[in-house]
């Protein structure tokens, strides 16, 4: 049964310590050639955050972390219909979550990309365009990217290739073996300390969204609708309505409800 119940800054770092007692917390530009760990070496658990609504979010948890003495992957989708990563605020934060010490990666969503479907069928011609993406990101960031998410995620790349166009699919076979998320607001496997307490893999994946997080626990839908609020401040009717609808498309898995 799925776990919603505390989205706390406080069991997040509870979680992050039941993973360290069986795994080497990694960012995901620490997977090497041939992703399979050796028996003998320390099991590794990569850690990447998709940013799907806030950069705010992602700064506050990018933060959390350092103090925690981890490293992580925070991705971020460039042309994102509620954030802008190339706005002076969104490069300062892009930077400062570079400079405490994580992965600066690219969350691909192909729905924003003017890709028509019959281009999406063209492997090559969606590699070029992840390519794009992830140099545009490196470019803000002064550093290569080098890994990709992808947010709605292509079928034709899960549990598919470990390496698109020279980057790390976190969507590689070899990932997913043990993998957790926290999609939507919720664990879909139950208490996420429960499910790590169990994991026998040598490669885990855990996938957190920074926006789900804060000191204190908020519903997934109370959280929409704060970010929808503090958002809609000096806009206009039709300006609020449209930044719901935006929300609504973004995050589909949970109903923002405005009254
Ligand atoms: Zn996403």
């Amino acid at each position: 049964m799925s776990f919603d119940a505390d989205f706390s800054y406080a069991f997040y770092e509870a979680l992050v310590r039941k993973v360290q007692e069986s795994y080497e917390i990694c960012p995901l530009r620490d997977v090497n050639a041939d992703i399979v760990i050796a028996a003998d070496d320390v099991p590794r658990a990569y850690w990447r955050h998709d940013i799907d609504v806030c950069l705010s979010a992602a700064l506050q948890m990018a933060k959390l972390e350092a103090n925690l003495g981890i490293s992580s992957t925070f991705m971020f989708i460039p042309n994102s219909l509620l954030y802008n990563i190339s706005s002076s605020e969104g490069r300062d934060i892009l930077c400062q979550i570079r400079a405490l010490g994580h992965e600066v990666a690219l969350h691909f969503d192909i729905s924003e990309t003017g890709l028509s479907e019959a281009d999406c069928e063209d492997e090559l011609r969606l590699i070029d365009e992840i390519v794009r993406q992830a140099e545009f990101i490196g470019e803000i960031v002064g550093e290569d990217v080098k890994s990709v998410s992808f947010h709605r995620p292509l079928q034709m790349f899960i549990r598919g290739p470990s390496n698109l166009g020279g980057l790390i699919n976190a969507y590689a076979a070899e990932l997913m073996s043990f993998y957790i998320s926290d999609s939507k607001g919720g664990w879909r496997n139950g208490n996420p300390l429960e499910v790590v307490s169990a994991a026998t893999t040598n490669v885990a994946q855990i996938l957190t969204h920074p926006v789900w997080w804060a000191p204190t626990h908020l519903s997934a839908k109370e959280t929409l609708k704060n970010f929808w609020e503090t958002s809609s401040v000096g806009l206009s009717k039709t300006g609020s309505d449209d930044l719901a609808e935006k929300i609504r498309k973004t995050v589909p898995g949970v109903t923002l409800q405005l009254v």
